[in-house]
């Protein structure tokens, strides 16, 4: 598991929990996938190659969360 860490994140839509941006790095320490998750509920988005894409869907989830 890579580095953890938490930037722009919006609170879990489904428990109202912290977020948690969870990356997987290679063996060039390069980031070959990232997800959020959330930490109280484990919700979590899709896997994305890049981070920006995990925290852009994890927010947009948030928006359309009814
Ligand atoms: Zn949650």
């Amino acid at each position: 598991m890579g580095n953890t860490y938490i930037q722009n994140l919006k609170d879990c839509p489904f428990c109202g929990g912290k977020a948690t941006l969870v990356t997987n790095t290679g063996f060039q320490r390069e980031i070959v996938s990232a997800c959020v998750e959330c930490e109280k509920c484990n919700a979590s988005t899709a896997l994305y190659a890049i981070e920006k894409t995990a925290i852009k869907a994890w927010n947009m989830r948030g928006e359309q969360c009814t």
